[in-house]
């Protein structure tokens, strides 16, 4: 998938372009509690072609807290990474000094960028554009963030070199499991635990760095294939160096799995960025299965004290199985690869509509929906409109009125119906009346 970064000063329209670059993802906002929508990170699709959106934020964030850092340093990757970068100046306000210093940052950087004038609906074209030339970066743009003017000629454009992809693989039973987390969270030594144990099928080293590489495994029966592990890059290099930590790398091998293990070192507390990945991985859709790493050598208190932790922090993943290894040692590997096969079952799993409209008629006699203005909200029937993830579309009438707390429920109720373990379900309603 390729990468587009959006770069530009505060004001500019970042955010306003961010959102409909990114709006066919917009019905996948749901009902996990705790989770919004990140407004950093997007997913957007056009003409048949998935990419990644980034939104940098401002480049140069004045004050200096924990959190600006990371947003800064993880802009910086994301530029490296970018495909395409879209730079966002203001025709309202005309070329301003910062717009040059960005400029001059963006020369330096050497990737495709182009120009955006925003806010420029309305206006005559060549005198909008004209100022902006000044920035040495090609030929500015006039586009409308908020209007959608030039819009899709630009993505027509920028996208015109790269493949469609397609929203799902054809299920060929191998369990696509992406392995994600910090640098020294203990990924390669867990990778190379599973590999070293089992044989392996094919190994594929020749992408580019970015190039997500793919190796295929057994085990007890089932077929594997690694998605993006910094172990079996690592192993292959000559000097040992430190991986930048890349959420646009994890999101890639995200896209490509069933199954995502998020690996944490039990010494470390669950970071912002731990969390991020996780909002990210359920907001796509993935199963995930969490690992709990370096569990050796802990005193009891503390493994006490962690697990309180994860419930705190955490509560928005009710649905993922924890679990406590030790790569090092392989403890616990074996209950943490049930739990992925587990979880691959669950996102690829066709529920026939009988059986899904059974267990929302069982849920509503348990616990029937409020009444609305003194009229019952109908439930009528369900079916299932995709795996990986699973979307349910459940019919009836009035549902726009149904409380969150009854998607809630509807989604707990069908998750012990079918026994769906690790993954998140998405919930639609369609009102027939
Ligand atoms: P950011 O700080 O760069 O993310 O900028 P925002 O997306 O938050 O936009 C800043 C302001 O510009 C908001 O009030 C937007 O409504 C407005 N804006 C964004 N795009 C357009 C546009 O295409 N035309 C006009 N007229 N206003 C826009
Ligand atoms: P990566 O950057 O996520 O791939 O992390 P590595 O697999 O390179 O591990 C980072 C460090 O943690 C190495 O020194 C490992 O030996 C160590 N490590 C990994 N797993 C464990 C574990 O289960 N227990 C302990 N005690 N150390 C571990």
């Amino acid at each position: 998938m390729p990468v587009v970064v959006l770069v530009g000063r505060p004001n500019v329209g970042k955010s306003t372009l961010f959102n409909r670059l990114t709006n066919t993802r917009d019905a996948l906002v749901y009902d996990l509690p705790g989770l919004t929508r990140d407004r950093q990170y997007g997913q957007g699709r056009f003409e048949g072609k998935s990419y990644i959106v980034v939104d940098t934020g401002g480049l140069s964030p004045a004050e200096n807290d924990a959190l600006a850092m990371l947003a800064e340093e993880q802009a910086q990757i994301a530029l490296e990474e970018a495909d395409r970068v879209f730079f966002l100046v203001d025709a309202e306000s005309g070329c301003l000094p910062d717009d040059e210093a960005i400029a001059r940052r963006l020369r330096k950087l050497g990737k495709p960028v182009t120009v955006l004038v925003n806010k420029a609906e309305g206006k005559p074209v060549l005198r909008t554009a004209a100022e902006f030339h000044v920035l040495g970066l090609g030929d500015p743009r006039p586009v409308s963030a908020e209007h959608g003017d030039g819009i899709t000629a630009l993505l027509r454009e920028q996208l015109a070199g790269f493949p469609e992809s397609h929203e799902s693989y054809q299920d060929d039973g191998i369990i696509r499991v992406a392995v994600v987390g910090r640098p020294n969270a203990g990924k390669s030594t867990l990778v190379n635990r599973l590999l070293g144990e089992d044989r392996v099928l094919t190994a594929d080293v020749a992408g580019t760095t970015r190039d997500a590489i793919r190796v295929r495994f057994e085990r007890d029966g089932h077929r594997y294939e690694l998605i993006d592990t910094a172990g079996i890059r690592r192993r292959s290099r000559v000097s040992e160096v430190v991986e930048k930590f890349s959420i646009v790398k994890a999101l890639q091998a995200i896209e490509d799995a069933h199954v995502v293990i998020l690996v944490t070192d039990a010494h470390d507390e669950i970071s912002t960025q731990d969390a991020k990945l996780m909002g990210l991985v359920a907001q796509r859709g993935r199963a995930l299965v969490l690992a709990i790493n370096k569990w050796d050598h802990l005193a009891d208190d503390k493994r006490a004290w962690i697990k309180s932790e994860i419930d705190f922090r955490l509560p928005f993943l009710d649905f993922v199985p924890p679990h406590f290894i030790s790569a090092l040692h392989g403890s616990g590997l074996r209950e943490l690869m049930e739990d992925v096969v587990l979880a691959y079952e669950s996102t690829t799993m066709d529920i026939p509509t009988p059986e899904l409209t059974r267990a929302l008629e069982a849920a509503v006699d348990r616990h029937s929906p409020p009444a609305v203005l003194g009229r019952r909200i109908k439930l009528r029937y369900a079916h299932q409109t995709g795996t990986n993830p699973i979307r349910i579309l459940v019919h009836g009438n009035q549902t726009e009125k149904l409380p969150l707390s009854y998607h809630r429920y509807l989604i707990n109720e069908f998750r012990a119906a079918f026994q769906l373990k690790g993954v998140p379900i998405l919930l639609e309603f369609k009102t027939g009346e």
